[in-house]
């Protein structure tokens, strides 16, 4: 079976016009479509809003399928904050919640000094 064979029982499948239909009537189609789920993976897998058809993956909102995305694996995209590099104190711009060194060289001078103060 492809990859694709789920987008044949797609209940949008043929309707060149479904994008222009309201957004209930989509919605309505959606609900009751076998193969929402598959739809849903693949907007959340590309995070992409909408689907190849245009409207939002599985009949969720783009807002909601982006949402998805960014929280899969517990991963959470912040706005943009600015904060110290716990090693060497300069400021850094960043978007992950747990960021605490403003460069990999900074992250690695601060395993090394902590692996020594063991071996000492
Ligand atoms: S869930 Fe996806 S495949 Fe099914 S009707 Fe809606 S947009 Fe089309
Ligand atoms: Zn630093």
């Amino acid at each position: 079976m492809s990859e694709w064979a789920w987008q044949d029982q797609a209940v949008c499948r043929g309707d060149l016009r479904f994008t222009d239909r309201p957004a209930g009537e989509q919605a309505a189609a959606c609900r009751r479509c076998p193969v929402r789920f598959e739809c849903l993976e693949l907007g959340v897998e590309q995070a992409r809003g909408n689907s190849a058809c245009g409207v939002g993956f599985g009949g969720r909102t783009s807002g909601e399928v982006l949402e998805i995305a960014r929280t899969r694996g517990g991963r959470r995209t912040l706005p943009a904050r600015l904060l110290r590099c716990v090693q060497c104190g300069a400021r850094f711009e960043t978007r992950s919640a747990t960021a605490r060194y403003c460069s990999k060289l900074c992250r690695q001078r601060t395993y090394a000094r902590n692996r020594l103060a063991v071996v000492r």
